[in-house]
């Protein structure tokens, strides 16, 4: 069980849309865990794009390298999809894990899922067409914070798939009228999620797959640990 003084020391607040968590270099500082809405790590460009490349969801953490030694953040990461977090000095997360050396391993886990989304996304980025990309990440999106209703407008998935907003435009149009998802202002619905998992490229079902292997239980140990 977390200890009284971490418990004490959890930082609870609200994240809206766009709050920023880290810029690249920065050093971490602070583990940070979402328990409702999504964290988007991004690939910051110099014409002021961002292309995603991993998702931190509630079953997820943000800055837990830090657990392993002094680190820095390596991209940017900012609320995408508004939530609650609770945050973690970095020093209390060290202690805690050398009271209970299951939460470095989940450490480890998270960051080789971060890494794992990282590299699938450059993959993804390159070879597959964007109806199958937004299929992909949707469902992980909804994934991540489970529920079929994403807050989150046209113009920001757009960004994070690297994509013209009028291009995202036309194949979220398409997947309107064949009912598998509603957009209505500032809000996704998913629909009909087979139906979206066989438009989705290989990704989805890869990463899923990742995830099982290397996060077992890692959301309920993650909680128990930390309080
Ligand atoms: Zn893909």
């Amino acid at each position: 069980m977390a200890s009284p003084e971490i418990v004490q020391c959890l930082t609870r607040s609200a994240m809206r849309r766009g709050d920023l968590f880290a810029e690249a270099g920065d050093a971490i500082d602070r583990v940070v865990f979402p328990t409702s809405g999504m964290i988007s790590i991004v690939a910051r460009l110099e014409d002021g794009d961002a292309v995603e490349a991993a998702m931190v969801g509630p079953a997820g953490a943000l800055g837990s390298a830090a657990i392993f030694g002094p680190a820095l953040h390596v991209n940017t990461a900012f609320c995408q999809i508004p939530g609650k977090v609770c945050s973690l000095p970095i020093a209390l997360f060290q202690r805690a894990a050398d009271a209970n050396p299951r939460l470095r391993d989940l450490a480890l886990a998270q960051e080789q899922y971060i890494l794992a989304q990282a590299q699938q996304a450059a993959a993804c980025n390159a070879r597959h067409q964007l109806s199958a990309r937004m299929a992909t990440w949707l469902l992980r999106a909804a994934d991540e914070i489970d529920t079929d209703g994403l807050q989150l407008t046209q113009e920001y998935l757009a960004t994070m798939l690297g994509v013209q907003r009028t291009s995202l435009c036309m194949a979220a149009g398409q997947f309107q009228e064949q009912n598998l998802i509603n957009v209505r202002r500032g809000r996704i619905n998913l629909l009909d999620r087979p139906a979206l998992e066989s438009q989705a490229c290989e990704c989805y079902r890869n990463l899923r797959l990742q995830y099982r292997r290397l996060t077992p239980q890692r959301d309920v140990e993650v909680r128990v640990a930390v309080g």
